[in-house]
């Protein structure tokens, strides 16, 4: 492993670059950007994939979900949510006051042309999300972590049949294949799930992965195998200037040609910090891990009347849910993972009385009103770029998202449309 680079000490030719935040986002363009010739230095406070969003989500390579979460039919739905004790929307009391104008934002995103706008770059991007994560892990000898294990949106409710015809037909237009089942075939696909279930959406082409720390930990492997550096400190600040930028952390102050922001949800605060202001809100959601124990799943399974998913991985079960606009300095409320337990244990009844082990967490996912992620360089200061802000489906978009802000970095043809991911749409 080389030490951290000032770009005075690179290997000759080389172009040294910063990369914030060791999540999946900033791993995946770590290692993209290596793959350009750059002399990576990575940067987090933690371990790699550890402390952000990128530990404990369910895994699910989510690219059907092409609608923004702000829509005309979201907000209809959300004082219902909100006002259940088992909901999945949560606005603690202690941050109202915070959120309200993010809120505001969020609303407006809703209006019919901002909804499609976002829809068709949400379509760009997700698209180009299963190959360019099939590009990354070839790459690194690491394609078992690809599972293709399809999906299964479940109702429990006989007369939401039309909802399901519906959401088919909606998806269909988009080219995202789905099968209506029910009775014996619900329970091919998903022995273990209740009988009281009335139907489901079965998407054949969906992928999960096999766990989403491991992958994590996989890309770090490969990183440094490749060279690449790792500085666990804290950033406190990024000064770009125009032949360097400077990144300081609590213990030191490094110098590199480039740098790329992926704190995920802690990025806002950093950017404030180099002129840019960027309504990111921080999405609190929840899982719970069932460590072992009798209840098994062949794919990740989602409820659309409860709105969560169950998703079997290598550490277990995994339940996640809840969108919490908490902030990030609140504590997990306890009452959410029981709200998570109530609500498995309703699809899956071999959960109930299980003496299985199982941990709870809390993260933070990086959400902007549109449901866009920044991919983008800063305006005034070309040497430093961001990449963050992939809402619920950040590890989905990792590896496109990585490919996209690198192709930014090198001057090189984008693999998709960057305009929709610009830093100053807002
Ligand atoms: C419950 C839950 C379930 C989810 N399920 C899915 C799913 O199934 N599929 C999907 O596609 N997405 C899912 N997501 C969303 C996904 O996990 C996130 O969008 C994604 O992990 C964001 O990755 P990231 O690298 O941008 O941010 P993070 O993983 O949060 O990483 C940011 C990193 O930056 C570091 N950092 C921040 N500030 C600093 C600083 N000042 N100095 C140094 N380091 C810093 C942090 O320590 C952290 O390591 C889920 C999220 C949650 C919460």
């Amino acid at each position: 492993m080389s030490s951290p680079g000032s770009a005075a000490s690179a290997t000759p030719g080389a172009t040294t670059l910063a990369v914030v935040g060791a999540g999946v986002v900033g791993l995946c363009t770590a290692l993209q950007a290596q793959r350009q010739g750059y002399q990576v230095t990575l940067i987090d406070r933690d371990r790699p994939g550890l402390s952000g969003a990128s530990f404990g989500n369910a895994g699910y390579l989510a690219t059907e979900l092409i609608d923004p979460l702000s829509t005309a039919k979201t907000l209809r739905a959300a004082p219902r949510m909100w006002l259940d004790p088992n909901g999945p929307l949560a606005l603690p009391l202690g941050y109202l006051h915070r959120i309200l104008p993010w809120l505001a934002r969020f609303m407006l995103a809703a209006r019919p042309q901002n909804a499609a706008r976002s829809r068709q770059a949400l379509l760009q991007l997700n698209r180009a999300a299963l190959p360019a994560w099939q590009r990354c892990l070839d790459d690194i000898g690491a394609r078992e972590q690809l599972l293709p294990s399809g999906y299964l949106l479940v109702w429990e409710s006989a007369d939401k049949l039309a909802d399901a015809q519906d959401h088919a037909e909606y998806l269909k237009q988009w080219g995202i294949r789905t099968e209506l089942v029910r009775g014996q075939r619900l329970a091919e696909l998903e022995p273990e799930l209740a009988p009281q279930l009335s139907h489901a959406l079965y998407f054949p082409d969906a992928q999960q992965v096999r766990e989403p720390y491991q992958l994590c930990r996989q890309l770090f492997a490969a990183f440094q195998q490749r060279g690449g550096c790792f500085v666990e400190q804290p950033v406190e600040a990024i000064r770009p200037g125009e032949r360097r930028v400077t990144v300081q952390t609590s213990a030191q102050s490094l110098e590199f040609n480039q740098a790329i922001i992926c704190a995920g949800a802690w990025s806002r605060k950093l950017l404030k910090g180099v002129g840019i202001e960027v309504p990111l809100e921080a999405e609190r959601g929840y899982h719970l891990t069932v460590e072992s124990g009798p209840a098994r799943l062949n794919r990740p399974i989602g409820s659309a009347e409860r709105r969560f998913v169950i998703s079997p991985l290598a550490s277990g079960l995994r339940v996640v849910g809840m969108t919490e606009l908490g902030g990030l300095k609140l504590k997990p409320f306890r009452r959410r993972f029981a709200a998570l337990r109530h609500h498995s244990r309703a699809l899956l009844p071999s959960l109930k009385g299980s003496s299985a082990t199982v941990s709870e967490w809390m993260g933070h996912r990086p959400t902007l009103p549109d449901s866009l992620p920044v991919i983008d360089r800063h305006p005034k200061h070309p040497r430093l770029l961001f990449a963050f802000g992939n809402q619920h489906l950040g590890l989905t978009q990792a590896a496109i998202s990585a490919e996209l802000v690198v192709s930014l970095l090198a001057n090189t043809e984008p693999p998709i449309e960057p305009a929709p991911f610009r830093v100053d749409r807002f």
